[in-house]
């Protein structure tokens, strides 16, 4: 295909971009406030900008039983995990102002349901485990004991944690019709890219037009690397070992769930509605603990029709770069053993950086590494 070919990009989940986005209604202060926690406001800014395209609010019990039972909304089409709110009592109004934790007004809901969820049946179909380790698990057990549905009318987006990269999916969208794209993978990360990740992406790139860096940005977990320390990282990569004209870069605001399986169609559908025609699935995507197999992750796509998801997952195994080889590969494509594979530990990177000393090269590149050392100081 020539750059010149006027190239169309896949179509919303659902077909068509959600806009919940809106001006301020008269008489919000005169509401009934709702307070949402930092991972329902990232839900809510995902509502208002369409990430979340066909919802266009917090879920209904209709939708929210068959997505926690079948992994479909209620008109049958495929969606991963709820998308609720918590409360403690039933609204009384028919709208209520949803606020931050400031008390801050960002939006109306248009009540349409209270109605009672069971936790542990949730956590089992969602997150595999009933555990209270697992971090999913635990928020959802804290969590207050009713769910609110309604549409949403967001009057006031959150800040952006990163204004350079803050694209909603319009925004991406635009991106890649600017350049010419159609198709595109997507990458999701929560941890900044070495050299594995690295290879992972340009092989994907070979296939198609472009590349969607979408570090996730929201809440993650407090031992994981901090957004700011990777968004560096990744500027630094991308400055200086992509090719600016096929890459973008960008936030996506979601917070972690480590719903594993689950969170990968999740993720995969919400780089749907971002213009992604491809999304990398690695292994143990979305992952914590020792909760879910190596490939768990890839293989729940199968519990899908290919042309109901739309978006085309590409899984990989891990690579690492073979000395004899003299390249990076994966165990598909090299023929070595563990002896001629430059492999560190989690645990053995971090030491080495704490102690500021880089990874070797085959690693991680010495740029990157130099960021997360000046980080670890
Ligand atoms: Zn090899």
């Amino acid at each position: 295909m020539s750059a010149t070919q006027t190239q169309t990009l896949i179509e919303p989940h659902g077909g068509k971009l959600v806009d919940r986005t809106g001006p301020r209604p008269d008489g919000v202060d005169r509401l009934e406030q709702v307070p949402l926690t930092s991972r329902e406001l990232s839900d809510l800014d995902m509502l208002a900008n369409g990430a979340l395209s066909p919802l266009e609010g917090f879920m209904a019990q209709h939708d929210y039983e068959r997505v926690v039972e079948e992994m479909r909304l209620d008109r049958g089409l495929p969606w991963a995990l709820p998308v609720c709110l918590a409360v403690d009592t039933p609204p009384k109004g028919d709208e209520v102002a949803l606020t931050d934790e400031s008390g801050r007004a960002l939006a109306v809901l248009e009540v349409d349901d209270t109605f009672e969820y069971d936790r542990e049946r949730e956590a089992e179909r969602c997150f595999r485990t009933t555990d209270e380790a697992h971090p999913g698990v635990a928020r959802l057990y804290a969590q207050k004991p009713l769910y609110l549905a309604g549409r949403v009318t967001v009057f006031e987006r959150a800040e952006p944690a990163f204004p350079e990269l803050a694209l909603d999916p319009s925004g991406t969208r635009g991106a890649f019709a600017e350049r010419g794209w159609g198709r595109v993978v997507g990458f999701q990360t929560r941890n900044p890219i070495h050299r594995a990740h690295e290879y992972l992406t340009k092989v994907a790139l070979e296939t198609v037009d472009g590349l969607l860096i979408h570090p996730l940005v929201g809440d993650t977990k407090s031992d994981d690397v901090p957004a700011a320390t990777r968004v560096e990282c990744y500027r630094v990569l991308v400055d200086g070992y992509y090719p600016e004209a096929r890459v973008v870069v960008s936030a996506f605001p979601a917070a972690m769930r480590y719903a594993g399986p689950r969170e990968a169609i999740w993720h995969a559908l919400c780089r749907k509605n971002y213009g992604c025609s491809h999304f990398i699935v690695g292994r143990d995507h979305a992952g914590v603990g020792d909760y879910y197999g190596t490939y768990d992750a890839q293989l729940i796509f199968d519990e899908f029709e290919p042309h109901e998801l739309g978006i085309e997952p590409m899984f990989f195994e891990h690579a690492f770069f073979c000395r004899v080889c003299g390249q990076m590969a994966t165990p598909k494509t090299c023929p070595h053993g563990a002896d001629d594979h430059v492999f560190l530990s989690g645990t053995k990177v971090r030491e080495l950086l704490a102690n500021g000393e880089l990874p070797p090269a085959e690693f991680s590149r010495p740029e990157v590494a130099e960021v997360l050392v000046a980080a670890y100081r």
